[in-house]
């Protein structure tokens, strides 16, 4: 008798540990044939014309992926790797190995549902089938009190509910051997060149060297929670914009499905046992909930996440103000707050949670810039892009999303003083204000003739003058955001 053959297609859960495909895989007794394909549209522009994956996320796409193959190498099989399309390239592959069924991840976004879509249609006219998996969320959706599509449109309603009557699903098993791949070629995986990306250069104020894989995911874990205990004080540090271990930094790991949602909460329900119970555990597991929510939000309201009128569905007259960007793009906006924090995502594909708030907030409410273009400049720096937590993010600061409430705006300076309070991180990312006292750097426009001399840090030359007046520019902004919603 031949044995069965099932494709394990690899998406966005590029790990061996608590993987479904895989499990229900070698339940059947299968022998799998792992797959992973690097979709030539993933690395094309988006729609304002930035590269859709820039060096950093592609750098770290390619050392998961090398990750996932050592690992499969390690229980006697290997990973396929194509440079194609998954629509052609899956096809192939299971007419070439006769197989029936491929299993994958499902996807909830409208340019992963068109992959699928098509996919299903060329593996239904070699007679196979493509056969879906949830498994991006700490939740499953079997498991919650209420259907998709009456998902609660506000935050803390769907976590009330969730955490009252729903239960997080057990970890499954990591496998501990594999049978060996067929005859195949099993192919290269490429380089950043041949998708036209130089790599990206080591900046020397980097905090955390990020590098993809399942094994680094699972060593920063190991480190965060129990190396370093640093769990125990996650909710009163997670705020800071400085230093490798404010927050846990799993976001990346997170993304590509590196790192399972169920291995971070079992690791928590473990350290509570074994440490500690505090607001801080409970955070951590808080925060992942937002992932969930924002994905479970994209599965309910589909392409209308990516529309320049949100999830909300209001026209505001947002500006495409090219200029005005760059600024924003090159953190030179005249705010330190801002500027710090662009520099540092241009210069390492991250940003804190915090700077993001700020910087999107800033960009939408100060400039009335259109959100879509800084969700965009986001996909494509970021390490830790996730379609569903970038674009609901935005359109939640933009005030376009599903709970936005009203016109919100985060004051510059207040955030300044009050998560940065001594100017250490933006005098990192800002060495020209250097030398300025805290008192001082993060208004550097009201400083003096005299000041500058004094301090060596002339305006409008060694670091700008501010693009626009905090609040006069929130207000006119204000009108304008109102003005759409009185139609
Ligand atoms: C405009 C904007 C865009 C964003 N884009 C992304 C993105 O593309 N990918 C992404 O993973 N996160 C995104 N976030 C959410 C958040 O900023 C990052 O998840 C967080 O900074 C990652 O750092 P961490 O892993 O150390 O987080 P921690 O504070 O350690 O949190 C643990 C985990 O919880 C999840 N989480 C925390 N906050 C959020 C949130 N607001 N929304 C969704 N999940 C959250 C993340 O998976 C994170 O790894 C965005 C936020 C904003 C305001």
């Amino acid at each position: 008798m031949t044995q069965k053959r099932i494709i394990i297609w690899y998406r966005n859960d590029l790990r061996l540990h608590d993987h479904e495909p895989m499990y229900v895989a070698l339940k059947a007794q299968a022998q799998v044939i792992p797959i992973y394909c690097f979709d030539p549209r993933q690395f094309a522009q988006t729609s304002f014309g930035f590269a859709k994956t820039g060096p950093f996320r592609a750098q770290f796409l390619l050392e998961s992926v090398a990750d996932l193959r050592q690992s499969l190498q390690a229980l006697g099989s290997d990973l396929v790797v194509r440079c194609a399309l998954p629509e052609v390239a899956i096809p192939q592959l299971a007419q070439e190995l006769g197989v029936q069924e491929v299993y994958a991840q499902e996807e909830v976004t409208s340019e992963e549902i068109a992959v699928d879509t098509a996919l299903k249609a060329a593996l239904e006219a070699i007679g196979a089938q493509l056969i879906s998996f949830w498994g991006h969320t700490l939740y499953h959706p079997d498991n919650l009190p209420f259907n998709l599509y009456q998902l609660p449109e506000i935050f803390t309603q769907f976590r009330k509910r969730v955490e009252n009557s729903a239960t997080v699903d057990p970890t499954l098993p990591t496998p501990k051997q594999l049978l060996p791949l067929p005859k195949l070629e099993v192919g290269q995986i490429p380089q950043l060149s041949d998708f036209g990306l130089e790599p990206p250069l080591l900046d020397p104020r980097t905090v955390v060297q990020f590098r993809g894989g399942e094994t680094q995911a699972q060593a920063r874990l190991d480190y965060y929670f129990w190396k370093q205990d640093h769990l125990r004080v996650y909710k009163e540090t997670r705020n800071g914009m400085l230093g490798g271990d404010y927050s846990s930094k799993f976001s990346p790991w997170l993304a590509l499905g590196c790192l399972s949602p169920r291995y971070v909460y079992e690791h928590v329900k473990d350290y509570e046992t074994q440490r500690i119970t505090n607001d801080s555990t409970y955070w951590l597991i808080f925060e992942l909930l937002w992932r969930d929510y924002f994905r479970f939000i994209a599965a309910k309201h589909g392409s209308r996440l990516f529309r320049a009128s949100g999830l909300r569905g209001v026209s505001i007259a947002w500006k495409q103000d090219w200029e005005r960007f760059a600024l924003w793009q090159e953190g030179k906006t005249g705010f330190p707050l801002v500027d710090a924090n662009m520099r540092e995502l241009a210069a390492t594909g991250f940003m804190s949670n915090r700077g993001r708030q700020n910087v999107a907030s800033f960009l939408t409410k100060n400039l009335g810039i259109d959100w879509r273009m800084g969700a965009e400049w986001f996909e494509s720096l970021l390490l830790d892009y996730d379609v569903c937590s970038n674009w609901a993010n935005w359109n939640y600061t933009a005030g376009v999303g599903n709970d936005a409430r009203g016109f919100r705006f985060f004051n510059i300076l207040k955030q300044s003083k009050d998560y940065d309070p001594q100017g250490e991180y933006v005098k990192h990312w800002l060495p020209e204000l250097a030398t300025l006292p805290a008192a001082k750097v993060h208004e550097p426009w009201k400083l003096l003739p005299v000041e500058q001399k004094r301090f060596g840090v002339r305006l409008g030359v060694d670091y700008p003058n501010p693009i626009v007046d905090l609040f006069k520019s929130a207000q006119a902004n204000e009108k304008i955001y109102n003005a759409a919603f009185s139609r």
